[in-house]
């Protein structure tokens, strides 16, 4: 029987101890990277003509020609080679999310009847998986069934078990992007240009500007065997049913709390693999919710610390399974304790330090400061609708609609001291602010940002875009997503309101030169006063974005949307941000993506949309029919033999009176299995008129509207049952067991 299940997995996960890790024998600064093809690799296995072509190609955008391209395949398979290693594939995003990857060996023949180990630069470069089943939005139709993966190489050839893996872009042969690394790469480039004519206002010398990215995980561990009996978290990644344990995250004592045994095991073998991997693993840390917990890695080149995020999910799942649990990625894995996010930390860098950080040595570093914040803003306030669908999806809906970190609203948290100073250029007076060029009576002085303000925890943690002292940190983004979303829209964002402030910025320098009062000598000059009134525009613009007070308050609800700020909820809706007129002006504008790529993509996401909620409906179905109700109505017919019994000892009333909350229970179980079965009808129902929809469009939304509100009304029931069940009968393993074995 089922219940027996729940009680032999639930006493083994009890009994498990922490699986022994062997630590490598070098410090981790030695064997970091050992299995990546590093520049310390490329030095020492590319002859140096080579290795010079390569560093160009990586730091500096240069083509990738095939001669070089060979004599790089060689080194690296030399390489490869040393290290055991006999298969190679391209490893790429497609836009389900995870990684994809097709394994091919190095054996050709010889043409004398033996083999040969090659690999060459052609097939370092490029490779045709045949994709037909990757979901492509229509652009590549099935029975072409092919589009080709190139080599991205600033993101490093790496080893895992006996494979080399390559990171590639995937594209249509039209050209088109069927991935998310090929528009990040755009973004960044877009970042990148814009960037860097903006700082050269400040300072002509900079020569490249690089968008950052540090990503802090968090995660679920549950025991491998509870998990395995619970087909919800299986098949979906989440309970559809579970009562509140009595105790969860109310004492706040996990957050707080030393890090399990087992759970430290785990911790310290992934980051030795991790690590290994040239992943920069630094922070690990329970989180609030009971089993919840983090990583964050330094950060990295965005373009790289995606791919890093995409190999550590995978390698948590890996070395999860090697101690006995399984990682939970999914947003909302339980309801009623917190979900799990990505937080983004985001900033952008020139070869001259990190340009979020509030220097306040020179004024023009600092201008340049507030440029760089005003301009930011500038973006999120114009595509705040965009960023919310970048990071908007079937699963991380349960935490953006909820009551929980962040809102499905998009502000900017910048604390008192960066409000004051936006406050301050927007208001002060025109001789206020200058001058600039003399440094006399120069009043736009920053107070240098303590160090102690950067790190401090006590943050707003309700805003999903909070200035955090030298970076952003960009909130909503979902535990199980691939960061690149965000990421391109919010690279494409900054991009479009650099290259239009430098446009007005100019024109405004145009319209000043050779006036009187910015003559020289004045101490006035054109470039600064046209800077400075271009922000004080701007200030005033962007002000709507800017939220300090509480993100989840229904009050601010009200008042975002007075403010004219994106407040919609609904996930298929939301996607539509993408098709807006000014989302298909900036990405087309910018190069990142084509109209007709963000046309693909949204039937890619309205798509997997519907099947997320699908399966969930499905699965949920199953379980009311065939768990809950038979084991309800098992435990009703032991009651009404209860109370059957009841009237042939006893006399009627006495009787009648001793088995008055007995049969409460069966009348209430009669009632809930009841409503349970009609609601699964109706859920039936309505999913057989939504499959019959063909525009994937509106199949997502009748699935949102019609479909998805069953569940929680049928999981109420479910869980109000397995409150007055007889516990031994229960078949699944409950949040309480859940949650806190370790
Ligand atoms: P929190 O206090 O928010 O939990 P953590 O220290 O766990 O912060 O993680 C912060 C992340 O932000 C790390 O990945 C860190 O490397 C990254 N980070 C720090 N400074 C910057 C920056 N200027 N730009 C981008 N990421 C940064
Ligand atoms: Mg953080």
């Amino acid at each position: 029987m089922a219940n027996e299940l729940r009680f032999q997995v639930v006493g083994e996960a009890f009994k498990k101890k922490p699986l022994p890790v062997k630590a490598p024998s070098e410090r981790p600064c030695e064997y970091f990277g050992k299995y990546v093809f590093n520049r310390e690799k490329m030095y020492k296995y590319l002859p140096k003509g080579v290795y010079d072509k390569m560093i160009d190609v990586i730091d500096k955008g240069a083509q990738l020609d095939r001669k070089v391209a060979d004599q790089v395949a060689a080194g690296m398979v030399q390489w490869a080679k040393e290290n055991g290693v006999t298969h190679y594939t391209h490893w790429f995003q497609p836009l389900t999310e995870g990684t994809a990857e097709k394994h091919d060996s190095f054996i050709e023949h010889d043409g004398k009847g033996g083999m040969i180990e090659e690999f060459s630069g052609k097939l370092l470069v490029q490779q045709e998986p045949d994709a037909s089943s990757f979901p492509s939005g229509g652009i590549r139709s099935t029975f072409e069934a092919r589009g080709y993966s190139a080599w991205d190489p600033t993101s490093p050839v790496f080893i895992i078990d006996d494979t080399l893996i390559i990171p590639t872009v995937f594209i249509s042969y039209s050209g088109e992007s069927l991935d998310y690394k090929a528009p990040l790469l755009r973004a960044l480039k877009a970042v990148n240009v814009a960037a860097t004519d903006v700082c050269h206002y400040f300072d002509p010398e900079v020569k490249k500007v690089t968008s950052n990215l540090g990503w802090e995980q968090e995660y679920f561990l549950v025991d491998e065997g509870l998990y395995a009996a619970r087909p919800d978290l299986l098949l979906t990644g989440r309970t559809l049913m579970g009562h509140d344990s009595a105790k969860n995250q109310q004492m706040d004592d996990h957050y707080f709390g030393s890090i399990p045994e087992r759970v430290a095991a785990f911790m310290r073998d992934l980051e030795i693999h991790a690590l290994m991997l040239g992943i920069p693993v630094k922070t690990r840390h329970n989180e609030v919710a009971p089993n919840q917990f983090e990583l964050a890695p330094i950060f990295e080149d965005a373009n790289l610390a995606v791919d890093h995020n995409m190999l550590l999910m995978s390698l948590m799942k890996r070395v999860a399974r090697k101690h006995g649990f399984r990682a939970l990625l999914h947003e909302k894995p339980f309801a009623g304790i917190n979900g799990s996010g990505k937080h983004n930390n985001w900033s952008l860098s020139s070869d001259t330090g990190i340009l979020l950080h509030a220097p306040g040595k020179t004024p023009e570093q600092n201008l340049r400061f507030a440029t760089f914040i005003v301009e930011t803003l500038m973006g999120v306030y114009r595509h705040n609708g965009l960023l919310k669908a970048s990071i908007m999806s079937a699963t991380n809906a349960h935490r953006l609609g909820a009551n929980e970190a962040p809102p499905a609203i998009i502000s900017s948290f910048l604390g008192k001291q960066l409000s004051e100073l936006l406050d301050h250029i927007e208001k002060a007076d025109k001789e206020d602010l200058f001058t600039m060029d003399g440094k006399q009576g120069m009043k736009l002085d920053i107070p240098e940002i303590p160090e102690l303000l950067i790190d401090n925890t006590d943050r707003n943690r309700t805003s999903p875009f909070a200035f955090t002292g030298n970076r952003f940190e960009f909130r909503a983004v979902g535990s199980e997503a691939n960061c690149a979303s965000a990421m391109i829209a919010l690279n494409s964002a900054v991009a479009e309101a650099l290259v239009n402030f430098k446009r007005r910025v100019d024109a405004k320098i145009l319209e000043y030169t050779g006036r009187a009062e910015y003559a020289e000598g004045t101490g006035h000059s054109p470039k600064y006063h046209a800077i400075i009134d271009i922000l004080r525009e701007d200030i005033k613009v962007c002000k709507p974005i800017r939220f300090d007070g509480n993100g989840y308050s229904d009050e601010w609800k009200a008042e975002a949307a007075q403010r004219g700020l994106d407040t919609e909820t609904s996930c298929p809706v939301i996607f539509e941000r993408y098709l807006d007129k000014e989302s298909i002006q900036m990405f087309e504008s910018l190069g990142v993506m084509t109209k007709k790529e963000l046309e693909a993509r949204n039937e890619v996401k309205w798509e997997i949309y519907t099947k997320k909620i699908q399966i969930e409906a499905r699965v949920l179905g199953d379980l009311s029919m065939n768990h809950i109700i038979p084991v309800a109505t098992t435990y009703q017919t032991q009651l009404l033999r209860n109370v059957e019994r009841m009237r042939t000892i006893f006399p009627a009333a006495k009787a009648e009176e001793l088995s008055a909350r007995n049969l409460k229970l069966i009348e209430e179980i009669a009632q809930r299995t009841a409503t349970i079965e009609t609601k699964v009808e109706e859920l039936v129902a309505a999913r057989k008129v939504a499959n019959k929809i063909d525009d994937e469009h509106a199949k997502a939304i009748a699935y949102h509207d019609t479909i998805a509100p069953y569940f929680d009304i049928i999981r109420r029931q479910i869980d109000k049952l397995e409150l007055i069940v007889d516990d031994s009968l229960w078949p699944l393993p409950k949040y309480r067991e859940l949650l806190f074995i370790r």
